[in-house]
């Protein structure tokens, strides 16, 4: 089945909420291609602004992050709730730097997508390798891994609405990208990895970014391969090239 590419930039900690609204504006007429969705996943303050400003686009707003409790004792953090209610319908999990600086883990990633989900907001699912992984030869063991614990407790007709996004941690704001054919290889490992657990009309279904270091330069042969379908992206999400990532034709 031909799946819809869905291209989301990943904006960090970036940008204070009027320069939010800048982006977006500055964004909207780029990125208006009705053949890709497009994902814009701003930090928690600028979300009520950069929805306000894509009104009437194609951008869909997301989130980085939520907490896998309903409310309550938990200073800092935000609700699935609090995002739905603004109507956020996008939310990156475990993203690698949470993992690493947040001591994020694929357990908590678990939760946070069972959360997601029952909230109706999609979550783009985070895995990926360090170099040290890829080198030992790991990288497709320790991705399947990732996967199964992400996707515990998550059934068929759910998981086939999410989006997973393999990152490998050493390309991320590296400037150095998987070749396509490396990034191919462990994008089709993780859809045969949902074939096995779901069967093959979710493995069919479900959209695989690649991410790490995507550029205007690198997004066409990416995206051309059978198991990419759209990119997350980081720096490059933050200026005009996004345009030309979401128009890669
Ligand atoms: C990311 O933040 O998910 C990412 C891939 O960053 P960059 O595109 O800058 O490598």
């Amino acid at each position: 089945m031909a799946r819809k590419k869905i291209v989301a930039g990943n904006w960090k900690m970036n940008k204070s909420p009027s320069e939010a609204v800048a982006l977006v504006n500055e964004l909207k007429p780029l990125v208006a291609n009705q053949e890709v969705d497009v994902v814009f996943c701003v930090p928690s303050i600028d979300i009520i602004p950069a929805l306000e400003a894509a009104k009437g686009s194609n951008i869909e707003i997301g989130a980085q992050n939520l907490y896998f409790e309903e409310s309550g004792a938990y200073t800092g953090e935000i609700s699935a709730t609090m995002l739905t209610d603004v109507g956020v319908k996008y939310v990156v999990i475990g993203h690698s730097e949470r993992r690493e600086y947040f001591a994020e883990t694929d357990e908590t990633v678990n939760k946070k997508v069972l959360k997601a989900i029952e909230h109706g907001i999609t979550p783009i699912v985070c895995c990926g390798e360090t170099l040290t992984q890829r080198e030992q030869g790991i990288t497709i063991d320790l991705i399947r891994q990732q996967i199964k614990i992400a996707y515990q407790n998550v059934s068929a007709d759910q998981a086939k609405t999410t989006v997973i996004a393999y990152e490998p941690i050493w390309a991320i704001g590296t400037g150095k990208t998987a070749t396509s054919d490396q990034a191919q290889e462990v994008c089709a490992a993780i859809r045969t990895c949902i074939r096995e657990v779901y069967g093959a009309a979710v493995a069919d279904e479900i959209r695989i970014q690649y991410g790490g270091s995507v550029n205007d330069s690198n997004a066409a042969e990416l995206f051309a391969k059978g198991d990419i379908d759209g990119g997350l992206v980081g720096g490059a999400s933050l200026k005009a090239d996004f345009g030309k990532i979401v128009n890669y034709k």
